[in-house]
């Protein structure tokens, strides 16, 4: 039975990785930009490719901290380690791995994508550190020869040991070779909607792609092709998982999640998932003092970052005062590492702050 989703999505089998992935619990774990291929349609962003950096979500990862830190901020339930090639950084991935299950335990789920064929040993190692499933995605040159390849035996392995096993690859026009080969071993394809990225863009121009329409980055004819595999490999379990589904609604609650876990008392949280407060700019004593003649309550404001952070109902109440004084205006912020700044509004134009 297939099953689609309001953002173009589709599936007749999602497994648990991809159901935590869909409720936007999942966090990204970018363990290293290095890799030991060149797919054309590589879609890591310029600041991560090649490089050996590490990112939770959007947060740089310096020490396990940090990694803590964002998985508690969005009440993650599950994390997805990728990259680049995450097993060149192999003890790296064995360390996450341990960190994650000793803080969230057993039922914390975690997968892995790897474009390399890992052997036995390796296999035993990730299973053994608490990895739940592993993802495969195999060189697209090597897609007519899957059955003669160490990916064959790589996935026979990582059964054995007791990993849960998938393939996971851009939807692109011979995908169905890979289909007839993941059917054959009885594991899962995820399919996932070829996009343009910046880093991409060239490449997919000069391999005959194009964007379904001119505001996405979803590639003409991706959707079709996934269609095409699933009617055609009956009982094969598949997920095409389209590009308005990663932007338009796992992001967005992946930001729910974290909005409503890390708001404060006076900041309001969106229906995007996006925080709303007052922003009062000069000198902070000033700032406080007035507040406090004005009765403002204490947990009302937060000195932070140079500045005062207020309700922003707070902020409308006394506009006129404080505007006389100070520089003021509404913000909306990503709840996200760095706090991104979606706009600012005026104290003299609330309404157009449309809450
Ligand atoms: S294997 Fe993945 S990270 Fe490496 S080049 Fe291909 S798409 Fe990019």
């Amino acid at each position: 039975m297939k099953y689609e989703t309001e953002s173009g999505s589709f599936y007749n089998y999602l497994g648990p990785g991809c159901k935590f992935c869909r409720d936007g619990a999942k966090m990204v774990l970018f363990v290293t930009g290095l890799c030991h291929r060149d797919c054309f349609y590589c879609p890591v962003s310029e600041e991560k490719q090649k490089n050996d950096v590490t990112f939770a979500n959007e947060r740089p990862v310096l020490s396990d901290q940090d990694i803590l830190c964002e998985a508690h901020n969005m009440q993650a339930l599950g994390t997805g380690i990728t990259g680049g090639e995450p097993l060149l950084v192999l003890e790296r991935v064995l360390g996450y791995i341990r960190l994650l299950k000793d803080e969230f335990g057993p039922e914390h789920h975690i997968h892995l994508y790897t474009a390399s064929t890992p052997i036995m040993e390796i296999l035993e190692q990730l299973h053994s550190a608490g990895l739940d499933e592993i993802r495969f995605h195999p060189d697209m040159d090597t897609w007519d020869r899957l059955d003669y390849s160490d990916l064959a035996t790589s996935i026979e392995e990582a059964k054995t040991v007791g990993l849960d096993v998938g393939i996971e690859i851009p939807s692109l026009p011979r995908a169905q070779q890979v289909a007839d080969f993941a059917l054959e071993h009885g594991i899962f394809l995820n399919l996932n909607e070829l996009e343009f990225s910046q880093t991409n863009s060239q490449a997919m121009k000069q391999h005959g792609f194009s964007t379904l329409n001119n505001d996405g980055c979803a590639v003409a004819g991706s959707r079709e092709t996934a269609e095409a595999i699933m009617e055609r490999c009956a009982g094969l379990h598949a997920n095409f998982c389209s590009s308005s589904f990663k932007d338009g609604v796992q992001l967005r609650k992946r930001l729910l999640r974290t909005a409503q876990n890390t708001a404060r008392e006076f900041d309001e949280v969106t229906p995007d998932g996006t925080l709303l407060y007052g922003v009062v700019e000069g000198e902070v004593g000033g700032i406080t003092g007035l507040l406090e003649q004005l009765d403002v309550p204490g947990n009302m404001y937060e000195c932070t970052r140079g500045r005062v952070e207020l309700g922003w109902w707070v902020l409308e109440d006394i506009a006129e005062e404080i505007g006389s004084v100070f520089e003021a205006w509404y913000e909306e912020c990503y709840p996200t590492y760095g706090r991104m700044v979606v706009e600012r509004i005026p104290i003299d134009n609330a309404d157009a702050f449309n809450v």
